[in-house]
């Protein structure tokens, strides 16, 4: 039965100190000019909790001048794009990618990453579950402990939400490492995050070498949990440093070698656009030639130059190493008898330009059809069946993703599922979104990131047993 309840002889002490009873004007608590002060009530009773400052039309007009020369004389209505700018030029001025790209995709990518996260950190919660016998299952989701993170220099901001975010909201701590090529976005965005009142310890970025700061992240032992990309090689480093140490779970996002596949009813134009996303296309041989006249065409269009130019679609390359390597592979180019369509070298004499390169007539096992190069080079190859293609495809170490250019449902069905790749572009390619997962098969990864896939890489299973007392119910 319903009771009425009587009223506690005392009432009972919220959990909460009163500091703030001045007005808050400008930044700062202050005073009542008048210095008057009025009271606030617990209704419960009557009692007077706190005197608070009681303004009048002085204290509007201070809190109104504060408002008017902070709305005119800024930064808040431009506050957004301020840092966008800031951020968006350290990125181009430290990596070397067009402006444009980071300004206007790439930030906007960014914000979503951390909002699509945020949103996840009320929403992550356990399950129970119906076992036999008459004891009550639960399953708690819990934070890990310390993530040690490690990223590459080629997505910098990218790469660090993409991190941080799951970690995060699963309410884990973060020891950061950027790549050692590309530091400064990073220290300034977690400035930014602790400036909106991230508590001190939460988020740790640390700039550094990979062998050093790199190897004492993945070795260390009171990490718990480590999560790298990069490229393959240091992939299989740090799982073993992870292994060797304490034994800490790691998801890898590494290398690729992705096809792109233009079967013979594609649209030409529209898989033109991409000369330089697949770095393995598989062009049907009935629109062979049409299709490398368009590729070649849309490659010598391609503006490259100071990424900081308006319309610039290519920067340069991030240093000498990745440069001298992108013009070592088109060398075994030319050496194994592909064909150069059009680039093949630096473009000017300062800094690390490589004209957008096109190889035609490439054999399945040559150097540039197998290795990622990670440069501005596009293999073409020739293709009669899907069978076929499929095969040729598929043979590779890497599985990190693939593209299929066709309007024939039955063709793009048979693609999708045969493709052995984490990621199938239908008709696009790149395409990427915070909700949606990212990661590889075989040699290019473990694991998923992005999306849900994400927080189960974060947080630990708990199974809590207890016996019931009364199973009836
Ligand atoms: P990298 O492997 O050389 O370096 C990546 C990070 O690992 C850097 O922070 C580096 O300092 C660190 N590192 C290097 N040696 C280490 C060691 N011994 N121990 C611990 N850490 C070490 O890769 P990169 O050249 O910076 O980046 C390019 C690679 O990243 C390419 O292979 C690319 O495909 C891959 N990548 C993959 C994805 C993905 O999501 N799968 C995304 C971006 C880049």
């Amino acid at each position: 039965r319903l009771s009425t309840s009587t009223l506690a002889e005392e009432p009972i002490s919220p959990s909460v100190h009163i500091n703030y009873t001045n007005h808050l004007i400008n930044g700062q608590f202050v005073e009542s000019a008048s210095g008057k002060r009025f009271p606030a009530l617990d209704p419960r009773n009557g009692d007077v909790i706190a005197h608070v400052a009681e303004g009048d039309a002085e204290d509007i007009d201070r809190a109104v001048a504060a408002a008017r020369n902070a709305f005119d004389e800024g930064p808040w209505p431009k506050m957004t794009p301020y840092h966008n700018d800031e951020l968006a030029a350290l990125e181009t001025w430290n990596n070397g990618k067009p402006y444009e790209q980071a300004a206007k995709l790439e930030l906007p990518y960014v914000i979503r990453l951390l909002h699509y996260y945020a949103g996840w950190a009320d929403k992550i919660h356990g399950l129970t579950v119906p076992a036999d016998g008459n004891y009550h299952h639960q399953i708690l989701h819990e934070p890990i402990g310390v993530a040690g993170q490690i990223i590459p220099w080629n997505f910098p901001l990218v790469m660090f939400a993409w991190k941080i975010g799951p970690a995060l909201a699963c309410g884990n701590t973060v020891v950061l490492k950027t790549a050692e090529q590309t530091p400064l976005t990073a220290l300034y965005a977690a400035k930014l995050l602790h400036e909106a009142g991230l508590p001190p310890g939460v988020l740790n970025v640390v700039s550094g070498y990979g062998p050093t700061a790199g190897a004492a992240l993945a070795s260390h032992m009171e990490v718990d949990k480590l999560a790298f990309t990069g490229s393959t090689e240091t992939g299989k480093i740090v799982l073993e440093l992870a292994a060797r140490s304490n034994l800490k779970p790691v998801t890898l996002e590494l290398g690729g070698k992705s096809p792109m596949i233009v079967c013979e009813d594609a649209d030409t134009d529209q898989a033109g656009q991409c000369c330089s996303a697949g770095s393995r296309t598989f062009v049907h041989e009935k629109i062979y030639d049409e299709f490398l006249e368009k590729a070649k065409a849309r490659a010598m269009k391609r503006t490259v130059g100071d990424p900081f130019k308006s319309g610039i679609e290519q920067g340069p390359q991030i240093d000498s190493e990745q440069f001298e390597k992108i013009l070592r592979y088109i060398q075994f180019g030319i050496d194994s008898n592909a064909i150069l369509e059009c680039g093949g070298d630096r473009l000017g004499s300062k800094g690390y330009y490589i004209k957008p390169t096109i190889f035609s007539n490439v054999e399945d096992n040559m150097l540039i059809a197998t290795d990622e190069i990670f440069g501005p080079v596009q293999t073409i190859l020739k293709f009669k069946d899907l069978d076929e293609v499929i095969q040729r495809a598929n043979r590779t170490k890497y599985g990190l993703a693939a593209g299929i250019f066709s309007h024939n449902v039955d063709t793009i069905n048979t693609l999708s599922r045969a493709l052995r790749a984490g990621t199938i572009w239908v008709n696009c390619y790149n395409v990427i979104d915070a909700a949606v997962p990212f990661g590889g098969y075989r040699m290019s990864g473990q694991g998923r990131e992005k999306g849900v896939y994400s927080l189960m890489n974060y947080l630990q299973v708990k199974a809590v047993v207890t016996p019931l007392k009364n199973p009836a119910w």
